[in-house]
């Protein structure tokens, strides 16, 4: 008898045993513990958590624009902490998106400019089939000539996304992506994140504090105190609400569905 195997998923992204310290002996704080997760190509996933929890720390050493103090991250299969700055520098601009919270257009050049700059920058051709696709999406395609003064908060946000996307990189990492937007331009711009991974199978990583973002995600891993405390699945927004409420009353590591907020 044959057992079907079982479908492999492969890693985008893969965070080991990461820790992260600042400042040394009884000052030492730490930023990150042992933090290991997988993140799965094709996979929208949220990282949420406490102010100071280890968040971002994360998130830059996942994007390789921070080192930690021990561990490893892989792309891929390419592990970063092998890469000498030229290799990290190329790694990033062909293989990594990212979308941040302020974004800073250089006011002097159009949205379509703004779009492309990193790829003008590499000499890299731009696919304007591609371009097309994520400016259409983004329902910008009547804004591509004005310059940012011209746009709103949430068209900048667009723009920026269209930026992350245009390279067709593998992963996508946004650090509160959706953190100045009003709910109509956040909606638009996860919904953006949502189809690169539903329609183009680009992997999505985005740290929010805002459990309606993080219920876009197919997956939510929340820290505590610089450690992974609970890694879940199909989480709606109020299983997120209710879980984070327990989190920031302090207590220790529990599952959202079993967290003392969910009727014990
Ligand atoms: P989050 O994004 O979840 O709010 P961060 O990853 O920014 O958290 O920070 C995690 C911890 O590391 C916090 O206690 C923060 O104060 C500390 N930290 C972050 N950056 C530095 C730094 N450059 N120097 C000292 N401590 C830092
Ligand atoms: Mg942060």
């Amino acid at each position: 008898m044959t057992v079907p195997a079982a479908p492999v998923r492969q890693a985008a992204a893969v965070a080991e045993n990461l820790t992260k310290t600042y400042g040394s002996g009884e000052t030492t704080v730490y930023a990150l513990r042992e933090v290991s997760a997988t993140f799965d190509r094709g996979q929208f996933t949220a990282i949420m958590g406490p102010s100071g929890s280890g968040k971002s720390t994360l998130m830059h050493c996942l994007a390789g624009l921070d080192t930690a103090s021990s561990g490893r991250v892989l792309i891929g299969d390419t592990d970063l902490s092998g890469l000498k700055d030229a290799a990290m520098t190329k790694l990033r601009r062909d293989r990594i998106g990212f979308v941040f919270q302020s974004f800073n257009l250089v006011p002097t050049l159009t949205a379509k400019e703004n779009i492309t700059l990193p790829l003008d920058i590499a000499g890299a051709a731009v696919d304007k089939e591609w371009f097309d696709t994520v400016t259409q999406r983004l329902g910008l395609t009547d804004r591509l000539g004005h310059r940012p003064s011209e746009l709103s908060g949430g068209q900048v946000q667009r723009v920026a996304c269209a930026r992350a996307l245009v390279g067709r990189p593998e992963i996508i990492f946004g650090d509160e992506p959706t953190g100045n937007l009003d709910s109509k331009s956040s909606a638009e711009v996860l919904s953006i994140l949502r189809g690169a991974v539903d329609d183009f199978g680009q992997t999505v990583v985005i740290v929010t504090h805002d459990p309606r973002a993080a219920s876009y995600a197919d997956r939510v891993v929340f820290l505590a105190d610089g450690q992974v405390v609970s890694d879940q699945s199909g989480l709606s927004a109020d299983d997120i609400y209710e879980y984070m409420k327990h989190l920031d009353g302090g207590a220790g590591p529990t599952s959202p569905h079993t967290a003392p907020t969910q009727g014990r």
